[in-house]
């Protein structure tokens, strides 16, 4: 592996290096895969970064974005019984620790 660092540093200095710069980034815009939007049939490019699901286009999602958090204020009953849940399992499990460290 250190062979192999020194040769390409080697490499590189004797070389053009404005070229190899834009040769990477060409390979990254290349990369990005092109979908189809499942909402509008928009065509896009994927952004490995891009939030919500990978099938919405950019401006869907944000529509969608903005909804999750409009909807997000008043909790629906599934929500509030999942956080039970949780805290039920937090609880129990605690309390598993306990007992395990008196015996
Ligand atoms: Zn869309």
């Amino acid at each position: 592996m250190g062979v192999f660092r020194n040769e390409n540093a080697a490499a590189r200095s004797s070389r053009d290096t404005h070229q190899q710069e834009k040769c990477s980034s060409m390979d990254v815009v290349m990369a990005l895969p092109k979908k189809i939007c499942a909402l509008c049939e928009e065509e896009f490019e994927l952004k490995p970064d891009k939030p919500g699901f990978a099938n919405h286009c950019p401006t869907c999602t944000a529509f969608e974005l903005e909804e999750a958090a409009a909807k997000q204020a008043p909790k629906d009953a599934d929500q509030v019984r999942y956080e039970a849940e949780v805290n039920e399992a937090r609880r129990s499990s605690m309390k598993n620790l306990l007992y395990r460290k008196d015996s």
